[in-house]
């Protein structure tokens, strides 16, 4: 599987790919640190999953995430953000996340969400 990690924090980033190889030692990873580059990488690259982040300068997560679906309908978006509120997390899974997690997401946390992908 590929995955693409976009947030703005390079160490959320690093954190979030840190629990990804911990569940998937070949995970193939790519990253952006916002909306518009993510759009780039996702044009290029067969990636399959998405980590999308919603706070990001250039364009936010709520901007990207209907554009990447238009360039790839099959992707799958998992938005994780630090602001969970039920408001949130319904704007996000209408405008087709399949998931909303809250940040950060630890090993255990990845593997249950690796685990709902299939
Ligand atoms: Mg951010």
């Amino acid at each position: 599987m590929k995955y693409l990690v976009t947030d703005d924090s390079k160490l959320a980033r690093l954190s979030l790919i840190k629990s990804l190889t911990t569940c998937q030692e070949d995970a193939e990873i790519f990253q952006a640190e916002n909306g518009e580059l993510a759009l780039e990488i996702l044009k290029n690259e067969a990636v399959d999953v998405v980590f999308l982040d919603l706070t990001m300068p250039v364009m936010d997560g709520y901007t990207a995430l209907p554009l990447l679906i238009e360039a790839k309908p099959s992707v799958k978006v998992i938005v994780v953000s630090a602001d969970i509120q039920e408001q949130a997390r319904l704007k996000v899974l209408n405008l087709g996340a399949i998931e909303h997690v809250k940040k950060p997401i630890n090993p255990d946390k990845m593997k249950k969400i690796l685990e709902s992908l299939q």
